[in-house]
Order: structure tokens, then sequence, then C-alpha cells
């Protein structure tokens, strides 16, 4: 039996389903999730010794590819310099000068330890300054497991096709409504509808978990002008693509600016550390200068932080021209082989984050990437793990590329695409995989 059967086994008796985060456990692929030994470059290496070329890159953070010497220099450092204070270091400053130096409408930061800690902030800063309870969000957007914006969330919900989950009250499900992304019309409506109770329209600044959806020109620029309109706040959660899309994120390609924004995944090179921020007069209503409450014994870990500088530092120019390359190269293979075999797919881009849809037309919203061809995916999914390329194990997924991607990668991909091609050609929706 591979150890990595064996791990999953021993796994789910002391884990709930083997896995600390849903997505891990390979329910909507099936099979067995590869338990990692390690990882270098563009390479993830599993516990019975199979390398991968590595698509999925933690989720999004290793833009520079794993155990990249200088990230791995920075973290040792500071890990012999000690561990955590629970006080402040001067790394957590630099930290926060390069963030509001790279993200303009970005004034202050507040360092946190996971997205979700960052959009469950931002949205009771947003609350606490409007002195207003209602909230908008987007379906297929996920913004974390915070419980006021798990309805119709994309990522892990998606995946498993929950609505929402078990656990959250009615009340804070209330506060929340749920319109259709890239729908301005709707947004207007629900405006119209709650006069002076909307305290902030929360989206994806491009949509990357549902897969990869970038917003319909126009979308964003419209939240800005209504949310102005109607003394709300626009929150742009950039957990996803903050320092990845561009050295500003996703605001650096399109410059609408938020009120808010939240950061994670890039920012802090693979640890756990997360932030939020946005303009001044907003940020500065937290304590301990303001009445909304924000804390955490972690936040600012300088090993965390230590990862994030590093990796940020290393972030130039060249790194975020080979990311878009290397997202345009694989786009390029993936409409190549399913082309061949004549099934009919969307190739989508959200900046450098790719999907596959397999679609009549784009997909453009939660309900038309539900209506894809979604039983299509498994096959496609395990043919790509047999030839040594690890894919997101969910077709709500966007791929991430790295910088470390080489010739090699490309032709190693390029090899194992035409046989995933034929697998998911041949899929059917009762999805018999053998
Ligand atoms: C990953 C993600 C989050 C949640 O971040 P965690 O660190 O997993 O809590 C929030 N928003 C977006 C857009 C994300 O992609």
């Amino acid at each position: 039996m591979p150890i990595s059967t064996q791990l999953f086994e021993r796994a789910s008796s002391v884990i709930p389903g083997g896995v600390n985060s849903p997505v891990r456990a390979f329910m909507s692929v099936g099979g067995t999730p590869r338990f990692i030994a390690s990882a270098n470059g563009y390479t993830l290496t599993d516990a019975d010794g199979n390398d991968y070329v590595d698509l999925v890159c933690s989720w999004g953070p290793m833009i520079l590819g794993h155990a990249h010497p200088a990230v791995v220099d920075a973290v040792q450092r500071a890990a012999t310099t000690g561990l955590s204070f629970g006080a402040p270091t001067e790394a957590e400053i630099e930290l926060a000068e390069l963030i509001v130096e790279r993200v303009a409408p970005v004034d202050r930061v507040r360092l946190v330890n996971s997205g979700t800690e960052a959009t469950m902030s931002a949205v009771r800063l947003a609350r606490g300054y409007t002195g207003r309870t209602k909230i908008i969000k987007f379906s297929g957007c996920y913004h974390g497991h915070v419980d006021a914006l798990l309805a119709d969330a994309g990522s892990g919900i998606a995946t498993l096709g929950l609505p929402t989950s078990p656990g959250v009250t009615g009340a804070q499900a209330a506060d929340t409504i749920v319109l259709p992304y890239n729908d301005i019309d709707a947004v207007t409506a629900a405006f119209a509808a709650n006069p002076g109770e909307i305290a902030c329209v929360i989206t994806e600044a491009a949509a990357g978990n549902m897969g990869a959806v970038a917003p319909l020109p126009g979308f964003n620029e419209a939240l800005r002008t209504l949310t102005a309109a109607h003394g709300a706040l626009l929150i742009m959660d950039e957990v996803m693509t903050g320092f990845r899309v561009s050295r500003a994120g996703w605001f650096g390609r399109e410059g609408v600016a938020g009120d808010l924004y939240t950061f994670g995944k890039v920012m802090s090179g693979g640890l756990p550390a997360a932030a939020f921020g946005g303009r001044a007069d907003i940020m500065n209503h937290l304590a301990p200068l303001g009445p909304v409450y924000q804390a955490g014994t972690l936040s600012g870990n300088p090993v965390a932080v230590a990862a994030g500088l590093a990796t940020l530092r290393a972030a130039d120019d060249a790194v975020y021209a080979a990311l878009d390359r290397n997202a345009q190269r694989l786009g390029g293979l993936f409409t190549e082989a399913l082309t061949t075999v004549g099934v009919e797919h969307q190739v989508q881009f959200a900046g450098n984050m790719v999907s596959v849809f397999f679609a009549e037309a784009p997909v453009t919203d939660y309900a038309t990437a539900k209506a894809s061809q979604t039983w299509r995916f498994p096959a496609f999914f395990h043919a790509l793990l047999e030839g040594g390329v690890y894919a997101p194990p969910s077709a709500y997924e966007a791929w991430f590329v790295s910088a470390a991607l080489d010739e090699d990668a490309f032709d190693r991909i390029a090899a194992a695409l035409p046989a995933a091609a034929h697998a998911a050609a041949a899929a059917t929706p009762e999805g018999s995989r053998a």
C-alpha cells in the first residue's frame, strides 16, 4: 500500500477527514491525497518519493517556488533570534511600509494570522465605522470561513456543494446579502432596498475561488461608485490576488481603489500571517486609537514577518513578468491539448491565475461555473497527477504558477496533458473513474 494511503488512514483516525483544510481531502476528485514530504522550486515530493510539478503553490503563496534560498535564510535567521515576543518589532514596520508603498490606497496596515482573520476584522471595522449592520457579498466568492461570509461561498464550500454551514446563526446569515458576481444591477437594487443599512460590499478583487473569474470591465468601478454614493465601504479582498497578479495585486492591474483591503497568502511567503489595511481615517477606528476591537497573541510574528519581507523583497518586476508568462504558457498548453481531443472548454485568466472550465461559453459567475461540466474534472485531474503534475483537486479552484517553472517543468506538463485531455474527453456525467 502506498505510504500516502497509509498516512491518510492514520490521519483519518485522529483528524476529521484526515486533513486540516477540506479541499486537501480529494473528496470531489476521488482517490487518496498525496502526503507531501518536501518541496523545492517547482517540485513537490510525496511520502512515496514521487515528484510533481506543483501548480497549486500552497494555494497561491509560493510565487518564488518552494524553499527559495532568500526566504529560507530569512526564516532561519529570524528563528535564531526569538520566535515570538508579544511586543512590537522593527520588522513589522518594514513589512507594513512595504505594503503601503506597493498598494496606493492603503495608508495603514494591521497584521493578523490568516486571511479569515483579515476579512473578519475588516467587516467588523466597516460595521463599527459606518454604524450599519448589513453587508453585501457575491456568490462564489470566498473570504475565509467567517460566519457571516460563508453563504454561497466558493472554494471548499463550492467543492463540497454546500449552501452555507450549520453553526452559522440566522442572525449572522440574515445580515449578509448575497448577490450574483458581475451583476451590478443586483447591487444597485440591493442598495435601493436597504437604504442607509449597508455597511460594506466585500468582493474578491478578481474572483479566484470559483475558478478564475475576472471582474467584467467596469464591475469593480461600479462597486466603487455605488458604495461611495451610499456611504458604504468597499472591501477589496486581495488575499489571493495581492502581490501575486502584480506587485500591487489586482489594484496594480485595474486601479480601482477600495476603502479597505485584505491580504494573505503571498504576503507571508508560506508562513501564517495576513493583513488588513486601508484609509487612515477608517483604520484609526481600531483599538487602541478607536473603539473597534481587534487583537492577536501571535500577530506580527517575527518568523512569519521575516518570510513575508523576504518574499516581497525578492518579488521584483522579473518575477511578475515570469508569473504572467508562465500562466499564459500553461493556458496555451491547456487549449492545445483540449482542442486536439475536441472537448468544449474555456481557459480563463484572472491576471496570472488560470482555470479550465469544461463549458461552452465564458464563466462569469457562480451559476455559470456550477453549470459547467465539472464531472470531467476528476479524470483530468487524476491523469495529470499520474503524469507528475499536481493540479488543484477541485474544479472550482484557480491554478497557481510560480516563477520557478522552467523549460523542464513545461516539458513535463506538456507531456502529461494529452492523456489528461483524453481522460476528460472520455469522462461521463456518471463519473465512472476506473
Ligand atoms: C484564501 C482566501 C481567504 C482566506 O484566507 P485563509 O488564510 O485561508 O484564512 C480569504 N479570501 C480570499 C480571497 C482567499 O483566497
